[in-house]
């Protein structure tokens, strides 16, 4: 029997399947909270600029009729695919606005992690097919590079506006901001949106969002995510929600409770875009959006804002812990929650964290972006630290050893696959990534997470998923993404570099970082190791964004170890690391 959500979970509604991610956000009729009953979907924390719900709606509605006569998109005609439009920004409180105004023009966004550089921009640009973009000043400079590169002329390149306190009041050489597009499409004739023609179940093919991610192996691919997928999941976490936040209500006498939630995980990057924004919005909260991880900024927007749920990752949180007496000159007892995913927060860490705050709620949740985020999370009433929590509703789970015999004693690890209505259609153009990871068993297709995990029941009584270890090559560092082939492809074209082979190797700030054995070339090696060592570092750093840089160092090796079939065995690596470290 495979795994499921435990009894408290309410059974999930349906999930609407022939509406875009647009209409249900805004459509009361969805079950979300009435617009004019919610927060500001989005406010900046530096200036404190906002619009209330209603205005939201208003600005997609404008900025896609805008949008239509200068991109030529039109909604009842052409696929998604004519209209890519990518985002390469920091977090700002457009960011949405955009996507819903070409969600109405029946488009889709590719979201782009705003730590990339000229080189990784272009990579993203070219394989999403981006027929725009939008960036920030503070990124136009990348921007201008990788979109000259791939043919995007510079009247295509438009800006989000952005408090001048992160753009050090550069000026804009004459670029169309968003906003100067919400302006003049409030002149121009309205349309109905695009998803009015979908048929039933349209909204599980037509995709919403293209965000990367290396899955199991390999370089960062396109990842499809469905409309239906983001819908989906909206529903799941606040399903899962839905008693946490009754109690909220009887425990204050109210009948509406919305709250504020901290928006500074990036929007590029799921558990941003869809936990962070688009399941609070559509419970009606508010989120207070920062564009970049500034320690006494973030503490001081808690404080201002009165933040009920913060959103972080543990590397952040970890901060919090080494930094108790900053933390005492703020007024933190707004928070209720703090809710952490995307990399595995330890147990001690989380002891650590509520020996601080006695009075907070520290939650975990697990997911990806190919299941377009939560899989499952702990709850106020059920958590337990270290442990990933219990399944959402809408999710069957089954644990397979090796040889996929699947597991279904507790404590007993092997790797997760979950089937889920958010698990997405697959990767862009990848037959191969797309038949390794999306497998049928008896009761449909699931989706191979390569993530080891064991299930075993909570001091509550009821199953969590803990995760346990990772079996596939992804290196997750500060919550970012490193694909090893994508570092070793790069290190092969290094002079020196004959063979090479990198992996995660733990940091205690960063979770993980990136670690390379090389091979050396023959005949190239003039040089110390000493002085090659930081070449080759200096090489990555040269090229690659920051959080990619070889923080793990160099180790010099006589060979690669590969099975007979040349794949390298990169877990043996990995293995005999970790022993070496605890033997120091
Ligand atoms: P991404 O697609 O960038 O969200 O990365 C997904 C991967 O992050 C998962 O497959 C896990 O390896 C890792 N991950 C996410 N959440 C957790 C967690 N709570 N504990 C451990 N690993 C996690």
């Amino acid at each position: 029997m495979p795994f499921t959500a435990p009894s408290w979970v309410p059974e999930l509604p349906p999930i609407p399947d022939s509406i875009s991610v647009e209409t249900f956000m805004f459509d009361e009729s969805y079950g979300r909270t009435a617009l004019s009953k919610s927060k500001a979907p989005f406010t900046d924390g530096a200036s404190g600029k906002t619009y209330s719900a209603l205005e939201v709606k208003k600005r997609v509605d404008h900025l896609s009729r805008a949008l239509s006569k200068e991109l030529g998109f039109k909604p009842d005609s052409g696929s998604e695919w004519d209209k890519v439009v990518a985002c390469f920004s920091l977090n700002t409180i457009d960011y949405l606005t955009l996507a819903w105004a070409v969600h109405r023009l029946g488009g889709l966004l590719t979201c782009v992690n705003a730590a990339y550089n000229a080189d990784e921009l272009e990579y993203q640009l070219k394989d999403s097919g981006a027929k725009a973009i939008f960036t920030c000043l503070p990124l136009l400079q990348t921007t201008m590079t990788a979109s000259k590169k791939v043919g995007i002329n510079k009247d295509k390149v438009f800006l989000m506006d952005m408090d001048k306190s992160f753009t050090g009041g550069a000026k804009n050489p004459g670029h169309k901001t968003l906003d100067e597009f919400v302006q003049a499409g409030a002149g121009l004739p309205s349309f109905e949106p695009a998803d009015k023609k979908w048929g039933p179940g349209e909204g599980t093919t037509r995709i919403a969002f293209l965000c990367y991610s290396s899955g199991t192996s390999g370089l960062p691919k396109g990842v499809m995510i469905a409309h239906s997928n983001v819908i989906a999941n909206t529903i799941q976490i606040c399903n899962h929600e839905s008693q946490d936040r009754a109690d909220m209500k009887k425990k204050l006498g109210v009948s509406e409770y919305t709250e504020y939630a901290l928006g500074l995980l990036p929007l590029s990057h799921i558990y941003g875009l869809v936990v962070v924004s688009h399941s609070r919005l559509y419970r009606g909260d508010g989120v207070i959006v920062l564009p970049k991880y500034d320690f006494k900024q973030l503490l001081q927007v808690i404080q201002d804002f009165k933040i009920v749920m913060l959103y972080l990752v543990p590397p952040m949180i970890i901060h919090l812990t080494k930094s108790r007496e900053i933390v005492k000159q703020y007024d933190l007892s707004s928070v209720r929650a703090c809710f952490t995913g995307a990399a595995p927060l330890g147990k001690e860490t989380a002891e650590d964290l509520l020996s601080i705050f006695p009075t907070w709620a520290v939650r975990q949740g697990y997911g990806l972006t190919e299941t377009c985020t939560v899989v499952c999370m702990t709850m106020t009433h059920d958590i337990w630290f270290g442990s990933s929590g219990s399944l959402l509703a809408g999710y069957t789970a089954r644990v397979i050893d090796p040889d996929g015999k699947e597991i279904t004693e507790y404590n007993v690890p092997g790797e997760l696959c979950v089937k889920s209505p958010s698990v997405v259609p697959g990767y862009l153009r990848n037959q191969k990534a797309n038949d390794e990871t999306f497998v049928q068993f008896d009761d449909g297709r699931y989706m191979k997470t390569g993530d080891e995990v064991i299930v075993a029941k909570s001091p509550q009584g009821y199953e969590h998923i803990t995760i346990t270890d990772r079996i596939k090559e992804l290196i997750k560092t500060k919550g970012h993404q490193v694909a090893p082939a994508e570092l070793e492809a790069h290190l092969l074209t290094h002079p020196a570099v004959n063979d090479v082979v990198v992996i995660g190797v733990p940091s205690e700030r960063e979770g993980e970082v990136p670690k390379a054995f090389v091979v050396k070339a023959p005949g190239s090696i003039e040089e110390s190791d000493a002085l090659l060592r930081r070449d080759i570092m200096k090489y990555v750093e040269k090229h690659k964004t920051d959080y990619k840089r070889l923080r793990g160092g160099v180790e010099f090796i006589d060979v690669v170890p590969k099975s007979p079939s040349g794949k390298i065995l990169r877990r043996l690596m990995r293995d005999k690391e970790r022993e070496k470290m605890k033997k120091q």
